[in-house]
């Protein structure tokens, strides 16, 4: 008989994923937790069977533009696969933008958030990134509750949120130019009033991802403003012209070609060429970049919950993997420095999903007017550290994650490649990890938000004051204390001594915040269900990521087994 390796069966993604469970068991009330896990139990189902050959095929099938049409004329169809339409159709079933809005009716409320990233959890991996459309989708709803007038607010908001596919519409954000993604000031895209007073932009736009969508938010500046970001306000572009129903793609809107990306293939990207298309002002013309900011912390938020879906699918294949590979006479998952390897990406998987999570709860807290101000404060600077935190490590864990498959990580039809590829846009869109440290900085010196960051994050050490955990609770302190002190020496230091010391400080101070909310997860697992997974996580995440070498000397194998065994459970009867 010859010998063929057995490929990795994903098991059903609810089931199998302990931390998630556990952490919804302590984040959401009983009776809500009741109600919300039957469909959490369908989706992870789902994920490992229908949603996951849908991206499959999504990912094979990719967007195609077709700029005439047979007679000649322009007509910038994009073709995108029926599987990338099916996995939209599953998104607006699900309500991933309707989550956080539809709180009344579904009693959410403040929890809301929660909810959407646990559902965002399960079908964000098995999507083929149809998350980037779900992204930009519920961030434009929040930029139009926020800031349009009542007629566009009422007319779009009510689809951007639906949970009914004939009437859901998505969003895209056209923000990048060839001038500049990361600083918009440059944005050459003009915005010239009719003398009817009707809007039209002219220019082009340098990335639009999710091309087909029914909507865009763009930035543009009114004919005769001021230069730089200030000038600047934002549009609210249509697909289909609401005054004419006739659609502008083609006509006022060209597509110039769709880009040749390194992952997100299935999803179209292209380059635009705005040339009078109608465009309605969002709320008055004027303060367009302040607009986008509360966009930019959903989309982020969004990014970070891809980033932590994303590692707990490239651990979860992984242990897969090693439960039928055999090298030298054993399981993979039988061999020490395997399980080794396994265990820290397992524990990193957690802890980005720990961190994300307490944005979740902190946003859906803000939304709903329960968030104290020092909660605020503490949120303004977890969404920075948040994303390039869990982007950075999505990209490393990816990496990992198909060097665990030997040679059969590197083969396309494997479909291993696609989760490096499709990770490493997690640092580059939304804000680079530059641009999100710089933000930090620029929040801390504006605003004074670490003060109340570094509270939130002694309040939650404070949570976890038990014996087992005491370790680690004075190692994280140590950090904070180390932290609060750089910060504090800014105010004297060179400019450019700082910020070319703030991604350093984001990152350390990125780990040491989720250090403490795994701490704080830790000891009410002790406390309430004398179950010591998390603490066995926690004192893991603290000696690989923030002690020293020394700490960090002798690897226990019974401890990183225990982490890949009770972390990853095997639905019945596989
Ligand atoms: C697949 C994909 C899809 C995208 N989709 C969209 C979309 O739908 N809509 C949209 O508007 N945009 C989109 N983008 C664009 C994306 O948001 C930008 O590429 C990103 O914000 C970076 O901007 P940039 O390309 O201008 O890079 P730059 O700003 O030129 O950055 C280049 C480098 O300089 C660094 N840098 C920049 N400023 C500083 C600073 N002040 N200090 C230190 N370092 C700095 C950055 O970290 C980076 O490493 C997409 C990008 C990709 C890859």
């Amino acid at each position: 008989m010859p010998f063929f390796q057995s490929p990795p069966v994903l098991p059903d993604t609810w089931v199998s994923d302990v931390p998630l469970q556990e952490h919804l068991e302590r984040l959401l009330p009983v009776d809500m937790l009741a109600g919300v896990r039957p469909q959490l139990a369908e989706l992870g189902r789902l994920a490992a069977t229908t949603l996951h050959d849908l991206a499959a095929e999504a990912e094979r099938d990719q967007p195609r533009h077709i700029p005439f049409d047979a007679w000649g004329r322009r007509s910038d169809q994009i073709a995108v696969s029926p599987a990338w339409e099916e996995l939209h159709t599953w998104q607006v079933r699900l309500g991933l933008c309707a989550v956080p809005y539809d709180t009344e009716a579904t009693g959410y409320k403040e929890h809301a958030r929660v909810v959407q990233m646990a559902l965002h959890h399960l079908y964000g991996p098995s999507s083929a990134t149809y998350t980037c459309p779900v992204a930009m989708t519920d961030a434009a709803a929040r930029v139009l509750l926020d800031h349009a007038d009542v007629p566009l607010r009422d007319r779009v908001v009510a689809r951007l949120t639906s949970r009914d596919p004939d009437a859901a519409w998505t969003s895209g954000q056209w923000m990048t130019e060839r001038e500049g993604g990361s600083d918009v000031s440059r944005t050459a895209t003009i915005a010239r009033q009719g003398a009817n007073g009707s809007w039209t932009l002219h220019g082009t736009k340098w990335f639009t991802s999710a091309t087909t969508a029914n909507c865009a938010l763009a930035l543009a500046r009114p004919e005769g403003a001021e230069s730089g970001s200030r000038g600047l306000a934002l549009f609210l572009v249509e697909r289909i012209d609401p005054r004419t129903g006739e659609s502008q793609i083609g006509d006022t809107i060209r597509i110039n070609r769709l880009k040749d990306k390194l992952g997100t293939k299935s999803m179209p990207t292209a380059e635009l060429t705005l040339d009078g298309a109608f465009a309605t002002p969002v709320g008055p013309v004027e303060h367009g970049v302040r607009k986008i900011s509360g966009m930019l912390n959903i989309t982020r938020f969004h990014n970070a919950m891809g980033a932590s879906g994303g590692m707990r699918r490239g651990v979860e294949l992984a242990v897969a993997y090693s439960r039928v590979r055999e090298a030298t006479g054993s399981r993979l998952i039988d061999l020490p420095l395997h399980t080794e390897t396994l265990a820290a990406m397992s524990v990193d998987a957690e802890a980005a999903f720990a961190l994300t999570v307490r944005v979740a709860h902190l946003i859906g807290r803000a939304e709903h007017g329960t968030a104290t101000d020092a909660e605020q404060q503490s949120l303004r600077a977890l969404i920075p550290v948040t994303k390039l935190l869990t982007g950075k490590d999505a990209v490393a864990l990816a990496s990992e994650a198909l060097e665990a498959f030997g040679g059969a990580g590197y083969i396309e039809d494997t479909g291993l490649p696609l989760l490096l590829r499709n990770a490493q846009v997690l640092p580059i869109w939304e804000g680079t990890t530059n641009v999100l440290s710089l933000d930090l900085l620029r929040a801390a010196t504006r605003n004074a938000v670490l003060p109340a960051l570094f509270e939130d994050l002694a309040a939650r050490l404070g949570d976890a004051d038990v014996v087992a955990l005491a370790e680690s609770v004075r190692l994280v302190a140590a950090e904070r204390d180390r932290l609060m002190s750089d910060a504090q020496g800014w105010h004297a230091a060179d400019t450019a001594v700082v910020q070319a010391g703030m991604r350093q400080f984001a990152i350390r101070l990125g780990r040491a915040y989720t250090a403490a909310l795994l701490c704080e997860h830790a000891a009410y697992r002790l406390a309430k269900h004398d179950d010591d997974r998390a603490a066995l996580v926690a004192r893991r995440y603290v000696r690989s990521r923030l002690a020293g070498a020394a700490e960090w000397s002798r690897p226990d194998p019974a401890e990183s087994a225990a982490i890949l065994m009770r972390g990853h459970a095997q639905p019945q009867g596989s």
